[in-house]
C-alpha cells in the first residue's frame, strides 16, 4: 500500500426524544438525541468510516454490526479507539482528521474544543491534528427541519 492513504466517511442519524445527544464523544444538553443501536455518535461514526476507507477495510457496519448485542448502547468514541487499532494492524497511523457536522440545532460551538480533545485522544493524535466544524443546512431539507444530524469526515493515514 501507498505510504499515504486518504479516506472519507459520512453518517446521519435521526433526532428523537428520550435519547442522549453524543457528538465526538461529548454529551451535549438538548431535548432530543440521536437514535441508533449504539450511542449514534455521527461524528465518531463518520471518522471510523474515513479511517476504514483509507485502508480499504470496509465500513463500520462490517466491523461493529448494529445487530450485535455487544454494541448496543456502545460508546462510539471507544469504537473509534478500536478502529485505530484495526488500521494500526495494517501498519498505518492517523495523520489528521477533518470533520463537518451538519445540524440545525443545538448550537455546537461551545462543545467543539472538547470534541476535538476526545477525538484526538481516541485517534492517537494531538488536538491540533483534529478539525471539527459545524454548520446548518440553512433550514432546507430533512436536516434543516431538525429531523437529524449528519457528519462528513476525511482522514489522512500514513505508514
Ligand atoms: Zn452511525
Amino acid at each position: 500500500m501507498n505510504k499515504f492513504r486518504i479516506g472519507h466517511g459520512y453518517d446521519i442519524h435521526r433526532l428523537v426524544p428520550g435519547r442522549r445527544l453524543v457528538l465526538g464523544g461529548v454529551e451535549i444538553p438538548f431535548n432530543l438525541g440521536l437514535d441508533g443501536h449504539s450511542d449514534a455518535d455521527v461524528v465518531s461514526h463518520a471518522i471510523i468510516d474515513a479511517l476504514l476507507g483509507a485502508v480499504s477495510l470496509g465500513d463500520i457496519g462490517f466491523h461493529f454490526p448494529d445487530d450485535d448485542p455487544a454494541y448496543k448502547g456502545a460508546e462510539s468514541i471507544e469504537l473509534l479507539k478500536k478502529t485505530r487499532a484495526i488500521v494500526g494492524e495494517k501498519s498505518f497511523a492517523v495523520g489528521n482528521i477533518d470533520v463537518t457536522i451538519i445540524a440545525e440545532n443545538p448550537k455546537l460551538a461551545p462543545y467543539i474544543k472538547e470534541m476535538k480533545c476526545r477525538v484526538a485522544e481516541a485517534a492517537g493524535i494531538s488536538p491540533g491534528d483534529v478539525s471539527i466544524k459545524a454548520t446548518t443546512n440553512e433550514k432546507m431539507g430533512t436536516i434543516g427541519r431538525g429531523e437529524g444530524i449528519a457528519a462528513f469526515s476525511v482522514a489522512l493515514l500514513y505508514k
